[in-house]
């Protein structure tokens, strides 16, 4: 058994996406000697924009980021859904994290600009890229990586952030199930926003089209998403949709939908099908623990993905503060605390991306009455759960 202080600790994180890069920040921290290793030659600024929700602010705000990071970001006051015509469903509003959490309910922010404020507050943490991990082996003495370039090296810990189709988690549990949720996803980024459009409200619209989301971004821009039913992932007619394509498709949705679509150029319109990973029975393997989407990979219907992983690093920093000798036990600490909660999460997601892509007219008229009549109360029942991360 290891019994070694933080600052004598040697620990690798496989994967520089959000979760590496937050977690390596956060055990450098306590003082742990971590080298990040990324399979990708250059770390390009991925994707479009991303919402983050109230427990990522408190995260950030642990490890002593929040104002780094809000600095590029637009914090919102109020999350609508609409129907068809842009009348609202069900709205929820801020005010409840500020008084109660004391900290800004979610806020929105370009992926490259996230991205590049965790690499600048990494300072001197090693990150070697172009190291696309293969195998790993691990004895008394620590866990030895191999990766395709024909490096080795060997580490007291290693964490696996690399992702949902995670070669460390194929490696140790060979028969996970990456589910496809039934619906396929567009999104993109504009430069311009429309005339009048509330830069403090996302919006999300249900239609019997799909889903369209409009989530504003500091500096005038507006990132947006769309989600189409689809029987099976990959679909080739989806495959090629042009902008044309998706104006065509949500043309009849309210006003500024088109207009969006409109304004963004061809080439910032990614397109993904939404997967998840089935909920995992075991996070901790002796020396080596799954983080983030390798860990816990959901559909973004919650807008909770990757506040998972930033929380990831949080409690993983907690943890070996109270426990600083045997972080194999810290590891089954870690998935005691956090797999109930990316579980229900996980859970919760996929449910609700299926009532939000409803698409028989009956059903979507039905769906809207009842959510009209939802209690108020359910949403800040919905703050206390996401804001109960175990990690204050
Ligand atoms: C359409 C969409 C919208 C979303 N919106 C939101 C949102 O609004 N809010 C939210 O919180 N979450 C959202 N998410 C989820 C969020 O994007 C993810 O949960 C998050 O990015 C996962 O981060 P990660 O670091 O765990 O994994 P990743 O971002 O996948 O990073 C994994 C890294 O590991 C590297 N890697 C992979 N294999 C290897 C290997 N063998 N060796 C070395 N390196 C390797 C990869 O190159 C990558 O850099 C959304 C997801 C999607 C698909």
């Amino acid at each position: 058994m290891l019994s070694k202080q933080p600052s004598s600790m040697k620990i690798a994180i496989i994967g520089g996406g959000i979760a590496g890069l937050t977690t390596a920040i956060a055990l450098r921290q306590i003082g742990i000697n971590v080298t990040i290793y990324e399979a990708n030659q250059e770390l390009r600024p991925a994707g479009a924009g991303i919402a983050l929700a109230a427990n990522a602010v408190k995260a950030f705000e642990l490890l002593g980021l929040r104002d780094k990071i809000l600095a590029h970001g637009n914090p919102f006051e109020l999350f609508s859904i609409l129907d068809k015509q842009g009348k609202i469903i069900t709205e929820s509003n801020h005010f409840a994290a500020k008084e109660k959490y004391k900290v800004i309910g979610s806020f929105s922010i370009h992926r490259a600009d996230l991205q590049k404020t965790l690499l600048e507050a990494m300072e001197d943490i090693p990150l070697y890229l172009g190291h696309q991990f293969l195998t790993l082996t691990q004895n008394d003495e620590g866990v030895t990586l191999v990766f395709r370039n024909g490096h080795t090296a060997t580490f007291d810990y290693v964490l696996a952030a690399d992702g949902i189709h995670s070669a460390v988690r194929r490696q140790l549990v060979p028969n996970t199930k990456i589910r496809y949720a039934g619906y396929t996803c567009w999104r993109g980024v504009t430069d311009t926003a429309p005339v009048g459009l509330n830069p403090k409200q996302a919006t999300e619209t249900w239609a019997s089209e799909g889903r369209f989301g409009i989530v504003p971004l500091q500096g005038g821009r507006v990132y947006w998403f769309a989600c189409v039913n689809a029987p099976t992932g990959d679909e080739p007619r989806f495959r090629n949709f042009t902008k044309t394509d998706l104006l065509h498709h949500f043309g009849q949705l309210h006003a500024p939908v088109a207009e969006i679509i409109g304004l963004t150029p061809d080439k910032r319109i990614l397109h993904n099908d939404i997967i998840d990973l089935k909920p995992l029975r075991q996070l901790a393997y002796g020396k080596v623990l799954l983080i983030g989407d390798a860990a816990h990979a959901m559909t973004p219907n919650m807008g909770q993905g990757a506040c998972q992983g930033i929380e990831d690093a949080v409690v993983l920093q907690r943890l070996i503060r109270q426990y600083p000798t045997d972080l194999s036990e810290v590891f089954q600490k870690f998935e005691a605390i956090r797999l109930p909660r990316t579980t229900t999460i996980v859970d919760r997601s996929f449910t609700l991306g299926k009532i939000a892509q409803v698409s028989q007219p009956w059903l979507v008229a039905l769906r809207n009455a009842l959510f009209r009549l939802m209690p108020a109360g359910m949403n800040n029942r919905q703050l206390d759960f996401i804001m109960d991360m175990n990690a204050a």
